[in-house]
């Protein structure tokens, strides 16, 4: 097996790497770095059976030889990555999609698109079932994103009908973990690296707005055990278990023992107050659940960061 994976030097790419050379396949690592990181990657440099081609995938992808699967994973995905690239994250969910799903079309490869909750903007359906259809602001600051996300979806429906494409959609709820970036700006690196560094935790709002944080490990899992099915539709995989971001800030000062302070700096505009992913169909499709609880996730993870703050 020959599998492509774009994005993979990225925090959840470089996890799917490592899970699909563990399974014995070869992987072919497509990324330009744009919100990547070489030290995700570094162990791999000597392993024969993994492949780096720098490239970005909003052009035109050659790659020589047979291709099994085609994971389609770039994107920047933390909202201060991505309004700082807002065109390129417009490109690479809608030319970069059109670009991986010729290339299964060409290969005849399995399809696996990283779409993301996000498809259901700021949700008036709780929790999300994959049937909702979402509240998207389609000009509003997250678009390049939101929308770039919901094209990429409907690119992959359409190779699926007209061209029998074996594609696959994995909505993916807020995912945290070894190899994410200390300064991505999302939630976890900020309030763990303020808390390692005994700096205030900025809490967005007045932190009521809810998340549901999925553990790596449980995430990837998923991705495998969905690429393996013949399932077109879209497959919710996140961690049921929702906590408000203020209540997520004390776990993290009771869990890392900071003395820190909770500073409240204003909501960001268009964000979502609650997300919670309802998990029936993976569990039925997948018979998966996550195993991986928060306190043992973001232990490790907060292991993971110490080291680098
Ligand atoms: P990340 O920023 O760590 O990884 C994205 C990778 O894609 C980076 O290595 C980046 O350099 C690469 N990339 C971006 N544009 C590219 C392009 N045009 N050509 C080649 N490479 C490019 O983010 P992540 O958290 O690992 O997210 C990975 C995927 O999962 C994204 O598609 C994201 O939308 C999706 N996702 C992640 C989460 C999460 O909580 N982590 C949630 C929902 C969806
Ligand atoms: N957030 C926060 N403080 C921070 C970073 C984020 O309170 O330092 C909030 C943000 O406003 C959002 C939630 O935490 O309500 C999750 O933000 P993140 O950027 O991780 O991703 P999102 O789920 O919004 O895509």
């Amino acid at each position: 097996m020959r599998t492509l994976i774009t994005g993979g030097a990225g925090f959840v790419g470089s996890h799917l790497c490592d899970r699909f050379l563990a399974e014995g396949h070869h992987v072919v690592c497509v990324d330009n770095f744009i919100t990547g990181n070489r030290e995700n990657i570094k162990h791999l440099q000597n392993e024969p059976r993994f492949e780096l081609v720098e490239h970005n995938v909003s052009q035109y992808i050659e790659i020589s030889g047979p291709i099994d699967n085609v994971l389609h994973f770039a994107s920047p995905a933390s909202p201060v990555d991505y309004l700082r690239h807002p065109i390129p994250t417009l490109k690479v969910g809608s030319l970069g999609t059109h670009n991986t799903l010729g290339l299964a079309k060409a290969k005849g490869a399995r399809h696996l698109l990283a779409s993301t909750s996000e498809v259901y903007g700021d949700p008036l359906v709780h929790p999300q079932t994959e049937d909702y259809w979402g509240n998207v602001n389609p000009i509003g600051m997250r678009a390049v994103y939101d929308e770039a996300k919901r094209v990429a979806e409907a690119l992959t429906m359409a190779y699926h009908r007209e061209h029998k494409i074996n594609t696959h959609i994995v909505r993916i709820f807020n995912t945290y973990g070894e190899r994410m970036r200390l300064d991505d700006g999302r939630v976890v690196p900020n309030l763990m690296g303020q808390a390692l560094r005994g700096e205030p935790l900025t809490v967005y709002g007045d932190g009521s707005q809810t998340r549901s944080f999925c553990y790596v490990s449980d995430l990837v899992e998923g991705i495998f055990r969905l690429l393996a099915t013949d399932f077109p539709e879209p497959v919710n995989l996140g961690n049921p278990n929702e906590v408000t971001i203020l209540d997520f800030a004390k776990e993290i000062l009771e869990l890392s023992g900071s003395k820190s302070q909770i500073e409240y700096r204003p909501l960001p505009a268009d964000d979502p107050k609650v997300r919670k992913p309802d998990i029936t169909r993976a569990r039925k499709l997948l018979g998966w659940e996550p195993k991986i609880d928060r306190r043992e996730g973001m232990a490790r993870t907060l292991r993971f960061f110490a080291h680098r703050v």
